[in-house]
């Protein structure tokens, strides 16, 4: 930074949920370590997650703070400390944290108004903070938690809606006008795309937010997509910064195992039981922060990885209450028995709570990754360089599957081809034969693995060149704030005439 080069000062303002919070925390840090002033605004049980990476940044001469909201608990109808969409657990605790964040508005403007920041980072499910920016004269950027690739599925079936013709929920289309053949069926589409809901209002306010936005900031970079970052830009008009993948920006173990959580507790049995195994032989099975599963598909899954012959690493997720017994039911089940014999065979382990994904990804044993196809959880596969076997269960997550099965060609699918924000008794089950086929495909050593294990090994070298410096990534960080100031130089030069211009009409004449 030059002398003439006043720091500038950008708020971030992250969404109450691990897979949104996680990449904009670490992009916050990313920022303050390029000697941007960094306040990130959150509440106090949110805060509590990163506090330790933060205040050791701020030990280490960074710039970076935290402004802490008081979370209207009670006014939301939820039990003290339920803050974060990872939190619920049940879809009506769900709906009441929504509006408890909704309820935060008028203290995020407030702390807004006080501070008057540069610039607004912030998650792109808070459209309103493109007016607050607007009226503080300041650029407001969106954080889109996803992939250019997704940005550009959702924006063609919006366009084109393909679906509309079809009547079958199984036959599949070609999404039209991307740059690549991608095949969805209508089952696989997110309720919101096919009919109007509760939420479509909302939708509609978010795009309009991220079009009226100074630009998009994305996790993503630019050599794994390329097509879809260009596509994106040409087909919207909007302005994207890729910044990532930056779970990479976390280098030590600290920050690692504290990523998103610093409950977890199982990290060092868990690496000693992983340095106890083969390099590339053990699958770690994770469905991220917020899916939760019935007590037999749990069963099926236990099944499966007890039977597939690979060692694995299972972080069990909480499981879908049964709205009659909400109070007795156990957050985290599995059948009984499963965990004795697992200990007396060593064939695997169970991590209950908040795992250490990105530590346990690292781990030389670890050969393959069963995930929900949560975006950030895909990057993280990827930067280990292991193949995936792909099981979407909602959000965008069928359009991500499609990107790694379709187009970047590094896993298989399970086969779930119903979009269902939690399975439900009625939800099909996936059941064990088939895990443990698509699993058997993946660790093993068959061609199709070995491909898919090459394929990885290149994408993740792409990803740690893309963040070092002179990346593609490295270089965008550097873009943006460069971007964030020349803003900043231009208002104040609009400001300036402004005031010369009224001091000139005040002169008596
Ligand atoms: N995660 C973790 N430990 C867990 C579960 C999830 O560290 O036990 C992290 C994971 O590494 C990822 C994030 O939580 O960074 C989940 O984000 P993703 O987009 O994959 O899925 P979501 O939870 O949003 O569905």
């Amino acid at each position: 930074m030059s002398l003439r080069e006043e720091q500038i000062h950008v708020m971030f303002l992250p969404y109450m949920a691990p897979g949104h919070m996680m990449p904009m925390v670490d992009m916050a840090r990313l920022f303050a370590a390029n000697g941007v002033r960094v306040t990130i605004v959150t509440t106090k049980m949110n805060a509590i997650r990163f506090k330790n990476s933060i205040d050791k940044d701020f030990r280490s001469g960074r710039n970076i703070s935290l402004e802490i909201l008081s979370f209207p608990s009670l006014q939301a109808g939820l039990p003290q400390g339920c803050e974060n969409l990872s939190s619920t657990t049940t879809p009506e605790m769900t709906i009441k944290l929504f509006h408890g964040i909704g309820l935060l508005e008028p203290q995020i403007k407030i702390v807004f108004q006080q501070h008057r920041p540069d610039c607004i980072i912030s998650d792109y499910l808070f459209p309103w903070t493109v007016d607050v920016a607007a009226e503080l004269g300041i650029p407001r950027i969106a954080f889109s938690g996803s992939s250019f690739f997704n940005l550009c599925v959702a924006n063609s079936i919006e366009c084109n809606r393909p679906h509309d013709l079809i009547k079958s929920e199984t036959e599949s289309f070609i999404v039209p006008g991307l740059p690549d053949q991608v095949k969805l069926t209508k089952s696989q589409l997110p309720d919101i795309v096919k009919s109007k809901t509760e939420f479509s209002d909302l939708f509609d306010k978010l795009k309009e937010a991220e079009r009226k936005s100074f630009g998009v900031l994305m996790n993503s970079f630019y050599e794994l997509e390329p097509a879809y970052a260009d596509h994106f830009t040409k087909v919207t008009g909007i302005k994207a910064w890729h910044l990532g993948p930056v779970s990479l920006f976390n280098r030590d173990d600290d920050d690692k195992v504290q990523r998103g959580d610093n409950t977890n507790v199982c990290e060092r049995s868990c690496l000693n039981w992983l340095d106890s195994k083969k390099p590339n032989s053990v699958l770690y099975a994770c469905f991220g922060s917020l899916t939760r599963f019935t007590k037999d598909q749990t069963v099926e899954i236990a099944n499966a990885l007890e039977n597939s012959g690979f060692p694995f690493a299972w972080v069990v997720g909480k499981i879908v209450k049964c709205k009659n017994n909400e109070e007795d039911e156990e957050e985290c089940w599995l059948p009984g028995g499963f965990e004795d014999r697992l200990k007396e065979s060593g064939k695997g382990i169970v991590i209950k709570g908040w795992a250490p994904q990105v530590l346990i990804l690292e781990h030389a044993s670890i050969g393959g990754f069963l995930t929900h196809c949560g975006w950030n959880s895909i990057l993280e596969g990827l930067c280990a360089g292991v193949p995936l076997v792909t099981w979407p269960i909602f959000a965008e997550q069928f359009y991500n599957e499609k990107l790694v099965t379709q187009v970047l060609k590094f896993g298989v699918p399970i086969g779930n081809e119903i979009w269902k924000v939690w399975a439900n008794e009625e939800s099909p089950l996936i059941r064990r034969n088939n895990i443990e086929r698509v699993v058997r495909l993946v660790m093993g050593d068959g061609d199709k693995a070995m491909q898919m294990r090459k394929r990885a090994r290149q994408l993740q070298e792409r990803a740690k060149i893309a963040v070092e410096e002179g990346g593609s990534s490295y270089n965008n960080l550097k873009s943006v704030i460069e971007d964030i100031r020349v803003y900043k130089r231009a208002t104040e030069k609009v400001k300036e005439i402004e005031g010369n211009h009224l001091i000139e009409l005040e002169k008596p004449q």
